[in-house]
């Protein structure tokens, strides 16, 4: 099973995308974390990467293609893969597309998790984080996880925790310079998503109801 999973900064495709991973038991590969574990290590690659994370570009495709076409060829990819963050514009869905035709390689499903730009940025800017545990979900602009309150003070839903704001979410220059490029119809993410609609059937799914609405949605979708 081959998958490809699209959605914007804020829209909950890494949640949604560690469900479908599950399901199909295939490796979740994401080009960002590629990025980060070879900037981690040390590599030429991540020497090369690391100016361009750091100012909030696109690694050059010269290097990202590349490299995520060659980690597909790899052995724990036999069976499939779920590919996440990659393409981000249209000249690596174009390559993306072009090296799965001449590998005989199928594109079983595409998803896309539509989300405005509004919603997706108050999103990300409306996180909270809980001193007690990461993985207790508060969000101000989210209705079924805005925190407790207490005597105007904002605390943990789960366990009353102090919350409090990571600061790359509140980042707006960066996070609009993210979705900058993904909301580029022209040549971004965007552009890459209208290039496979006109060649594969690429599965929409409503991004604004609860993490279990929209994987319940998700689930009906891929059958
Ligand atoms: P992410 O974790 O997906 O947000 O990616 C972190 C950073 O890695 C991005 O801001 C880009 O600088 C870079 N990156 C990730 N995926 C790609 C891609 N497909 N093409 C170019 N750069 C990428």
């Amino acid at each position: 099973m081959n998958i490809l999973i699209f959605g914007p900064n804020g829209s909950g495709k890494g949640t949604q995308g560690a469900i479908v991973q599950k399901k199909y038991g295939v490796p979740h590969i994401e080009t960002g974390v590629i990025f980060r574990e070879n900037i981690k290590g040390g590599t030429q690659l991540g020497i090369k990467a690391k100016e361009f994370i750091d100012k909030g570009e696109l690694v050059p495709d010269e290097i990202t293609i590349p490299m995520i076409l060659s980690r597909l060829k790899e052995e724990d990819c036999k069976d499939g893969w779920l590919l996440d963050g990659f393409p981000r514009n249209l000249s690596q869905a174009e390559a993306m597309y072009e090296a799965l035709q001449k590998e005989h390689m199928a594109l079983d499903y595409v998803i896309e998790i539509e989300l405005d730009r509004m919603t997706a940025k108050n999103r990300i800017m409306g996180r909270r984080l809980c001193a007690n545990d990461n993985n207790h979900p508060n969000n101000i602009y989210i209705d079924a996880i805005k925190p407790a309150e207490e005597n105007g003070k904002l605390m943990c839903r789960v366990c009353g925790g102090e919350l409090s704001a990571r600061a790359d979410d509140q980042d707006e220059t960066a996070i609009d310079k993210r979705h900058n490029i993904y909301y580029d119809t022209e040549s971004g993410t965007m552009a890459a998503i209208h290039y496979f609609k006109d060649r594969v059937k690429v599965i929409g799914v409503d991004g604004k109801p609860g993490v279990k609405e929209v994987s319940d949605d998700l689930m009906n979708k891929l059958g």
